[in-house]
Formats: structure tokens, sequence, C-alpha cells
């Protein structure tokens, strides 16, 4: 009897370590990063849109966590996609200019290979990774995704209104064609597509991600899917063409919304939803200068090329089922910056202890234990700062009107100084009552500009023709 009793002890310890060991595998978590492109903090249906239905964008917010002071690195594309891909601020990997502010097609610079993309930093980890989708970060090959890290590439180079050859300049962007944007579609390192058919776009991307999501399901990875709109000119399948009353901006945001929804359904069929940690968010503002063809910021001043809040604050959703809280929303500053430490930590892995990174591991604030570590944010235009937040006060050192001939660059001497939690719209300036708040910014940023070396510009460098 007492051998029984041993016999069955022993069996038992082994059996439960056993049992525990199976109940608690601890997978990495999978990550997918969904950004769109130049979609305004008030163009979600969650985010206050009155006319834009985003019933799938709703329900990821109201699964998950929304951010109402959430930022971008920059105000347009190819820096903002630079500061979230490498946690450091576009002045630091020279992918920022203010004489041209984003990467073209005559373009002979990228993403420098020195940098360390998120899908470089996961892939040590045992991550597989995917970009679908705009890139931006340099066309020509040393500075395709294929060559950051990315296992797997299906999208455009660049921006959809690139490539225009069609001589109609605007009247092109109001009223488009697929033959006037000659832009090319690349599967990895190869054009498949010229001009590509920008009206299944979004819904190419999406299959490719439902793919992507299923023939990976048994490992860990990394699908950073950046859809090509609402950025101009605006297209939409059929099934969305003239379907949303705000018109075909709201059609392009509302096959998004749908993009959304299928990314989610698919990890929630595949019983994935638990093991993956998906983000929602948009590069910069809405592009105000498009009239009906751009967006909104809500109740924020400006839009797009701006440093004012419309340029650079933006929606964010964080949907993790049994992880992330669902039907927050949270007030804490975060930036796109934050990504990398915050994944990379969630993977087990570390940050690069090898160079000034700008983000902040805010694991603890997804996970709901903690605040935001974040408390400051950096406004550059091009190279320049040009304003600085720090906790509810943001302060203007120079402001300039994000586009056109008359650009009315100001510098501010003192500053003009706002307080985002009494006054988001940045309309009445407290500087001349608040001169120990200002000081303190004036140190912050100071004490910031020290750590950026110069570095070559890529953005700048062009083939001669
Ligand atoms: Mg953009």
């Amino acid at each position: 009897m007492r051998f029984l009793t041993a016999w069955l002890i022993i069996f038992g310890a082994v059996g439960s370590a056993f049992a525990n060991a199976q109940e608690t595998p601890r997978k990495q978590p999978n990550f997918v990063i969904i950004l769109a492109d130049d979609l305004g903090y008030g163009d979600l249906g969650c985010y206050g849109h009155p006319t834009i239905h985003t019933p799938n964008l709703g329900r990821m917010a109201a699964e998950g966590q929304k951010y109402t002071s959430a930022y971008v690195a920059a105000s347009v594309c190819t820096p903002s996609r630079a500061g979230l891909l490498t946690g450091r601020l576009p002045v630091r990997s020279g992918m920022c200019s203010s004489k041209r502010r984003v990467l073209f097609p005559d373009s002979t610079g990228g993403l420098p290979a020195s940098e360390i993309t998120l899908a470089e930093a996961l892939k040590p980890l045992g991550y597989i990774t995917a970009c679908i989708g705009k890139w931006h970060l340099g066309h020509l090959p040393p500075y395709l995704p294929t060559r950051h890290g990315f296992d797997f590439y299906f999208g455009l180079p660049y921006s959809n209104d690139m490539d225009n050859v069609s001589r109609k300049g605007r009247e092109a962007i109001l009223h488009p064609k697929i033959e006037y944007f000659n832009v090319p579609l690349l599967r990895n390192e190869q054009i498949i597509e010229r001009p590509a058919d920008q009206n299944t776009l979004t819904r190419r991307y999406t299959n490719e991600a439902i793919s992507f999501i299923k023939t990976n399901k048994d490992r860990s990875f990394f699908l950073y899917f950046a859809h090509t709109f609402p950025h101009v000119p605006l297209f939409a399948s059929d099934h969305f063409r003239g379907a949303s009353r705000r018109g075909i901006y709201g059609d392009a945001v509302e096959e998004l919304d749908w993009s959304v929804g299928q990314v989610l359904q698919t990890l929630r069929d595949e019983g994935l939803a638990r093991d993956t940690l998906v983000i929602f968010t948009s590069d910069n503002g809405p592009w105000l200068t498009q009239d009906l063809h751009g967006g909104s910021a809500g109740l924020l001043r400006d839009g797009k090329g701006s440093t004012w809040e419309g340029g650079m604050r933006e929606p964010f959703l964080v949907w993790w089922p049994g992880h992330v809280p669902a039907g927050r929303t949270v007030h804490d500053l975060i930036s796109t910056l934050d990504l990398l430490p915050t994944l990379l930590t969630l993977a087990g892995g570390h940050p690069p202890a090898d160079r000034d990174l700008d983000g902040y591991n805010v694991s603890s604030l997804f996970l709901g234990t903690g605040p935001s570590p974040r408390k400051v944010m950096f406004f550059y235009r091009g190279e320049t700062l040009y304003a600085v937040r720090n906790g509810p006060y943001k302060a203007h050192f120079i402001t300039e009107n994000a586009y056109g001939s008359d650009r009315k660059r100001t510098e501010h001497h003192p500053p003009l100084l706002y307080n985002l939690d009494h006054d988001p719209s940045e309309r009445f300036d407290i500087s001349k009552e608040h001169p120990d708040v200002i000081a303190e910014i004036q140190k912050i940023a100071e004490k910031h500009r020290q750590t950026v070396k110069p570095v070559e510009n890529q953005v700048e460098k062009r083939s001669r023709k």
C-alpha cells in the first residue's frame, strides 16, 4: 500500500508537471500593425465621424483600447514610417528633409541598412515577417522591405499619386483613372503589375494578409499591413464604390474598415485572437488641401504636413483579447515610436542598446497595469524641431502652413503655448501666463537637440535626368 501510494504520488507529480507544461506554453504573441495612409483623427465612427461607417474598427475599439493622445513620428509619409519601424525620430536616420519631405520615384536614397527595423529585431526571436501595402522607405533594391527584415512583401513601393503620367495634374486626383498613375505593384522584389489596378488594392492586400496569417498560424508572426488609402487618388472596389454617405473618401475608409474586420475575424477563426496583438493607426493626419478627397482631423488644428495637432495626433486602437483590457479609452501619451521597444519586450527580446531610441516600452499601458512612461513628444518638420509637448502643455517654437506657396514660416519668441487638455484645438495661446512651463520645455528641447547627431540625408538624394 505504501508502495502504491508512493507510485501514485510520483506519477501524479509527473502527470501534473506535464499537464502544466501543456497548459502554459507561453507562446510569444503575434503582432499585426495596420497603418492607414492620411487618415485623420476625426475620420472614424468611433472617433466621432457622423457619416463614415466603420463598425469593425468600432468593435475593435470596444474589445480593446482607444487612445486619444497617440502621435506619429512625423506629419508626412516617409519620415513617419521610418520612425514607426525603427523607434527613432527620422532626424536620426536621415529619413526626413525640409526640402523634399518624402521619397519620390526619382529618389535614390532610402532607409539605411544600419537602421534596425522592428522586423529585423523580431526575426532572431523566431518571427516570420511580412510587409503588405505601401512601403515608402526607398524603392531601389537595397532599400526594399525584403532587405529590411521582411520575409515577404506585396505592395506599392511609394505613394499612389506618384508616377502621374496623365498630364492632368490636380484633375487626375479629383477624377482618377487607373492609367493616370503608373505605380508599380511588387511581390517581394519583382514588379508584377504596372500600373497597379488601384480599385482592387485594398481587397488584394487583405487577401494576402489573410493568407499570410493562415499559412503561419503555427508560428510567431509579425505582419506590417500598411494600406495605400485613403491617400489620394481615391479608389475602392465595386462593392464599396458609391456605398458611403461620405462619398468616395468614405468608400475608401469603409473598405479599410472591412479589411480590418477580415483580419480580426481570421484571427478569431484560426484560434489566434488571444495570441495576437493588433494595432490600428495612421501614418499622418488628413491631407486637407485635397478638399473633399482629404479627411478630417476632427477638433484638432490643421492636418498632414503640419506640426499642429491635426498633422500628428492619430486614431490609435490596441486589440489583444484576454490581455488588453476591453472597452477602455486611454488619454495617456503614446507614439508609434514606442512600438519597437514595446513589441520587442512583449516578444521576450530587448530594444537595441547601441543607439539612441526615441520610443518607450508601453507594454504596461497596453496590459492595463500601469501608466505611460511617455511624458514628452517632439514635433519635427524635416530636420527642424518645431514644437514640444510636455504633459498637457505644447510649445510651438516655429509654426508654418502645411502646404502652398505662402507657408508663413514664423519663429515665436516666446513660443506659443497651449494646454491641450483644456484646448485640444490649439486656439488660445497662454504663453504669457506660464513662463515657467516654457522654460522647462526649452530645457527639454535643448537636452534633446544635443542627442541628435548629423547624418547623411537620404530623402534629398535623387537621380539627375
Ligand atoms: Mg501619409
